[in-house]
């Protein structure tokens, strides 16, 4: 099963993705993980693309299209299947998925257009706490960790991330609308586009792509 999560920052993929991966025996690539990790361990890549992640603009498509690439070469093999989070983010991005999966013998099932709204996602986005050890998600209110500021996963300490400011967060807001949101078009093209609430809780968006997923919903 290859899945396209799609939806604005804040929209829920990452914490979707961490809450179903196992159960579907799944491959969670999140380009915004990758970003980071070439970031924080400060390699020829991190330094090059950090002032993007900062600043809240995109990184550039051939970067982010490389790093999916070396991603889905290395496992395709393996035959689980992939939930794609954050990427693609452009249209050019969109085609070149297309591509990479086509080269490997493999093409998307479905986009999952997870749909909510402004003052939801900015609500979760000023909250959000990641895991510095294993990115594992919390929110401040919405999902807190069991002793505060402390992973309940592994006993990492939580962090908010920098592009995480109100400033940076409406950049990324209108970077999704102008970049972002026309992948929307581009899937409805393919006849594979699916859409959920996402304004709900994270158990009810994970069960309404548990029925989707079960052939009850389209
Ligand atoms: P995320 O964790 O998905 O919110 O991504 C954090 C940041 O990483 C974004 O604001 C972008 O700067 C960068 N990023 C993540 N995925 C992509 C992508 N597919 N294309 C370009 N930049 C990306």
């Amino acid at each position: 099963m290859i899945i396209v999560l799609l939806g604005a920052p804040g929209a829920g993929k990452g914490t979707l993705a961490g809450a179903i991966k196992d159960e579907l025996a799944i491959h969670h690539i999140s380009t915004g993980d990758l970003i980071r990790a070439e970031i924080k361990g400060g390699t020829a890549i991190g330094l090059e693309i950090k002032r993007y992640v900062e600043s809240g603009g995109l990184v550039p498509d051939e970067v982010v299209t490389r790093m999916i690439e070396a991603k889905v070469k290395a496992t395709a093999s393996d035959k689980k299947g992939y939930m794609f989070d954050g990427f693609p983010r452009t249209s050019a991005q969109a085609s070149d998925l297309d591509k990479v999966l086509a080269a490997n013998g493999l093409s998307i099932d479905f986009a999952l257009y997870m749909e909510a709204s402004l003052e939801v996602v900015l609500q979760r986005l000023t909250g959000r706490r990641v895991c510095k050890k294993c990115g594992a998600l919390f929110h401040l209110t919405n999902m807190p960790s069991r002793k505060e500021g402390i992973c309940d996963v592994c006993g990492g300490e939580l962090y908010q991330r920098t592009d995480d400011n109100k400033e940076t967060i409406m950049k990324r807001m209108s970077v999704y609308n102008e970049q972002t949101r026309p992948i929307i078009d581009f899937y409805k093209g393919q006849g594979k586009l699916k859409t959920v609430n996402a304004d709900t809780g994270a158990d009810d968006v994970r069960k309404a792509l548990l029925q989707i997923l079960n052939g009850k919903k389209s």
